[in-house]
């Protein structure tokens, strides 16, 4: 739900009139009266199609109900503009102003905006509580009068938001941790978190990619994947969260890197949308291979709607706050980096510098 009713209090002080779709909070927790009790009008989905400037949603609308808004009207959703290309042509060609709130860009000013952040931390977070309910094997050391039991082993492959937080929460139930990444500044918050980091000389970094990773040399992908064949050997589980934004996901696990793997270990491969880092992975679904786990998931937010919902609305919030004016009207500053960087289409035409690149728009 892109909107709690604790959020829509903080709306409404903005100066917002809320409108919000019967039922819509119920997977969420949050009951047409709470939305009621916090000031908001509940109404069938048409009714408040038609009644707002501004529609907020997690995931972009049907494509049938693009005929049903006006033109002008404001989209925010996640819109994942490389997959969803023929729906953004769509709204823009309906003169929609989109804005792809996965575009927000990664600067400080808009770091409290940033959902994709928000769902890492509910992903890194949940793997880990997956892989240590899966595993056969407890995750911290155990002195029992039944014997000495020692920790877990857990190997992280990526320490971007989610992979840290995954960092954080196999420490904090004990294992030891270990972790692979191309971007060497990763190194110290690793280590901060109790996290060993494993070093492959010469990862090419990009000063213009704007933090994130980029593609690697061949030479460079078979020395990462001879060590993470032998770090995988040791392992108990393994947390996967590399990524290249707009790229397929590099395969770091091998199928021969499976076989060797210790029966009863698992694998949580939250690249899963964008192809995996492991090999043998199947997106949206659980298998096991020789006794190892692989669970391809990349939606791990929905597990946890509630929090999932909290944090997505606290950021479109923050979004909003710099997008109403005092007497709550809302403007749509294009000068500004972060709506800029943010609006996917605006009057029939492509904005974002990063949804033209995406879509090879000159
Ligand atoms: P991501 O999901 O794109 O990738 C996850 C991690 O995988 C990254 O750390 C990446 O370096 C790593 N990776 C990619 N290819 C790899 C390979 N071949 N082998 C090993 N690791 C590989 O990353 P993310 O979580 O979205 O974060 C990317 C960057 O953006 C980070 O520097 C993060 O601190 C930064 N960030 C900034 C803001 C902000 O300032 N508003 C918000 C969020 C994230």
């Amino acid at each position: 739900m892109a909107i709690l009713p604790g959020e829509v209090v903080l709306l409404k002080k903005l100066g917002v009139e809320v409108f919000v779709e019967f039922h819509a909070g119920e997977r969420a927790f949050a009951s047409d009266k709470t939305y009621q009790a916090s000031g908001a009008h509940t109404s069938e989905r048409k009714d408040v199609m038609l009644n707002s400037e501004m529609l907020l949603s997690v995931n972009p609308p049907l494509d049938d109900d693009i005929a049903s808004f006006r033109e002008g009207q404001i989209l925010c959703s996640v819109i994942n503009p490389s997959e969803n290309n023929i729906w953004l042509e769509k709204a823009r060609l309906h003169g929609l102003t989109v804005l792809a709130l996965d575009l927000i860009p990664r600067i400080t000013r808009a770091q409290s905006m940033d959902i994709l952040s928000s769902m890492a931390t509910i992903s890194g977070y949940k793997a880990v509580l997956e892989a240590a309910s899966l595993l056969p094997r407890f995750f911290p050391m155990f002195m029992s009068a039944a014997g000495t039991i020692k920790p877990a082993r857990v190997l992280i492959l990526g320490a971007g938001v989610a992979g840290l937080q995954a960092v954080a929460i196999a420490r904090k139930l004990g294992a030891v941790v270990e972790v692979f990444d191309v971007r060497s500044a990763v190194k110290e918050e690793v280590k901060s978190l109790g996290g060993k980091f494993i070093e492959v000389e010469g990862a090419k970094e990009d000063a213009l990619a704007g933090g994130y990773a980029v593609e690697q040399s061949e030479e460079f992908k078979n020395k990462q994947q001879d060590l993470i064949q032998k770090r995988s050997e040791a392992a108990d589980v393994v947390i996967c969260t590399a990524q290249i934004p707009g790229r397929k996901a590099p395969v770091l696990l091998l199928k021969e890197t499976v076989n060797g793997m210790k029966p009863g270990s698992v694998i949580i491969d939250l690249a899963s949308s964008t192809g995996g880092n492991c090999e043998l992975t199947k997106d949206n679904e659980r298998i096991v291979v020789n006794g190892v786990t692989i669970i391809g998931k990349s939606d791990y937010p929905s597990d946890m709607p509630s929090d999932a919902s909290k944090m997505f609305g606290n950021n479109i919030i923050n979004l909003l706050k710099i997008m109403i004016d005092k007497d709550g009207n809302l403007v749509l500053n294009l000068m500004d980096d972060i709506i800029n960087g943010t609006t996917a289409v605006h009057k029939k035409e492509y904005i974002s510098q990063r949804v033209k690149q995406m879509l090879n728009i000159k």
